[in-house]
């Protein structure tokens, strides 16, 4: 039996015995009986109301103290936020109430338990795509070509700088902000959304049958005014797919292929202009050759003649293949350069030693100007010697019977270089083909006529003087007045 039916039964009983003790002392007044009787009765009916009190205040505790069991314990699960089983001590009504108590805890603790779980998995989960967030804009920022990341609404989710510059837009601003408001550039603007709907198509693979999206990417020549010069790129677009296969954005990747083009184009440009200067002297041997073969050199003069033009043109074949090398070789940084303390002026007077009896042919004065050898550079000799001669002989060939070239060297401390200046009185260049003089295989016009070239001898000078040796070739020149090719390298400390 249960405390609450045990307590209940003695209430009864008491109460019971209570009432019939109070209907006796009652009957007992009425019935005019001894005081004392009386009393009696209402002494009995007091003790049974005392019992009964003591009866339910000894229940109430018990209760009271069970409950306040259950609360503390049910506190401390709370405050140190594990949920656990209630021990309770106590009867059967209580242990009653904590095992459906007990098992809805249980499946509380469970429930909290795989939530707390799938809680840190999620904080896992996002851990992780935040880092790969970071390390994606990390690769999309570091990436030199324009990138833009788009998204299926076709607003800017993603930009690296190149693209901010190229565009003119501040990435801060046009996040989420729909393309057109932020790309002033029409046709890019159409490319992307073209690429987003045409997307992808779902194909079958023979093999498996899996549905697969088929990647849309198309790479487009799109030309970019940057600051009014025309810059051409390869647009790439490329789709982003969900797992599901369907389009969620487009990635565009803009590689500046300007400088490309320019080279690829000097590249033609190049290989064409070397062999139709190859097959100038080529043809010309060729020629002159079969006319010996053909015995239309009859007298041992004319043979002499012929055999002298044939051994010119290989000369110019020669020297224009060696001129070839050493640009491709300077181009290409494979050039073996030897610097060594050296002085200019010394290597100066050489070239001219070699030079003069060219000058003398053409009955022209030579002068030299040099300052005494104080000063020293560090550079190549065979290089600096070869500059040097190329600007001389240029001076002499371009000028006419009876003129003068100057050759000059002096130093400016104050710059810290040694000069090299070569003057002539002879023909000069015209202001519209001074820029071009130091292109490869640029002859003015007027002056092939006048002597044999190249048209390479000035590109290797700057090749020589700039490229290799740091230093500065400039040119001043005036139509039949003459002209001054000079020089300047960085002296020794
Ligand atoms: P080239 O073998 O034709 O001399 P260069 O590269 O040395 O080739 O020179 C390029 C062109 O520059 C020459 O063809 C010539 O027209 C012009 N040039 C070079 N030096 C002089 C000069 N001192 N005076 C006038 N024109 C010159």
């Amino acid at each position: 039996m249960t405390t609450a039916k045990r307590v209940g039964l003695a209430s009864v009983v008491l109460i019971s015995l209570g009432a019939s003790a109070a209907y006796y002392a009652t009957t007992m007044a009425v019935r005019g009986y001894e005081v004392h009787t009386r009393t009696l009765g209402y002494l009995v009916l007091g003790l049974i109301a005392a019992l009964t009190c003591l009866i339910l205040v000894v229940f109430w505790r018990n209760v009271h103290r069970t409950v306040t069991g259950i609360s503390t314990q049910l506190e401390q699960m709370a405050d140190k936020r594990q949920i656990g089983l209630l021990m309770i001590d106590g009867s059967d009504e209580l242990t009653q109430i904590t095992g459906p108590l007990n098992r809805f805890l249980t499946v509380i603790r469970d429930e909290f338990g795989r939530i707390q779980s799938e809680n840190r998995e999620l904080q896992i989960q996002s851990r992780i795509s935040g880092a790969e967030k970071k390390h994606t804009e990390a690769i999309v920022f570091s990436i030199s070509d324009a990138v833009i990341v788009t998204n299926r609404f076709d607003e800017m989710i993603l930009a690296n700088k190149a693209a901010e510059k190229l565009m003119g837009f501040n990435l801060k601003h046009s996040l989420r902000k729909n393309i057109d408001h932020v790309i002033h550039d029409g046709t890019l603007v159409r490319l992307i959304r073209e690429t987003r709907s045409s997307g992808y198509t779902m194909t079958s693979t023979a093999t498996h049958g899996d549905r697969k999206p088929r990647f849309t990417r198309k790479v487009v020549e799109h030309t970019i005014d940057q600051k009014g010069q025309p810059s051409t790129f390869n647009a790439t677009l490329s789709c982003v797919m969900t797992p599901e296969g369907k389009v969620s954005g487009v990635v565009a990747v803009l590689h500046d292929v300007t400088r490309e083009k320019e080279i690829s184009q000097m590249k033609t440009d190049f290989v064409s202009s070397v062999s139709h200067e190859l097959r100038t002297p080529l043809s010309s041997i060729k020629a002159y050759v079969e006319m010996l073969l053909d015995g239309e050199a009859t007298d041992e003069k004319t043979q002499r003649e012929f055999h002298e033009i044939i051994a010119g043109e290989a000369d110019r074949l020669s020297r224009l293949i060696e001129n070839i090398l050493n640009i491709s070789r300077i181009e290409s940084g494979v050039v073996r350069v030897v610097r060594e303390p050296m002085s200019l002026t010394e290597t100066v007077r050489q070239t001219l030693d070699v030079a003069a009896p060219q000058a003398k042919i053409k009955n022209i004065t030579l002068i030299d100007r040099l300052v005494p050898v104080y000063h020293q550079i560090e550079a190549d000799r065979d290089m600096i010697y070869q500059a040097v001669l190329n600007l001389t002989s240029n001076a002499i060939k371009y000028t006419p019977v009876g003129g003068t070239v100057t050759v000059s060297t002096s130093v400016d401390e104050r710059r810290g270089v040694a000069v090299c200046e070569v003057t002539d009185t002879g023909v000069g260049i015209g202001s519209e083909e001074l820029p071009h003089i130091f292109d490869k295989f640029y002859r003015v016009q007027g002056h092939t006529k006048m002597a044999k070239g190249t048209g390479l001898g000035l590109t290797l000078v700057k090749h020589i003087i700039e490229s290799v040796h740091d230093g500065k070739l400039s040119v001043t020149s005036e139509t039949d007045r003459g002209s001054t090719f000079s020089f300047e390298l960085p002296i020794m400390k």
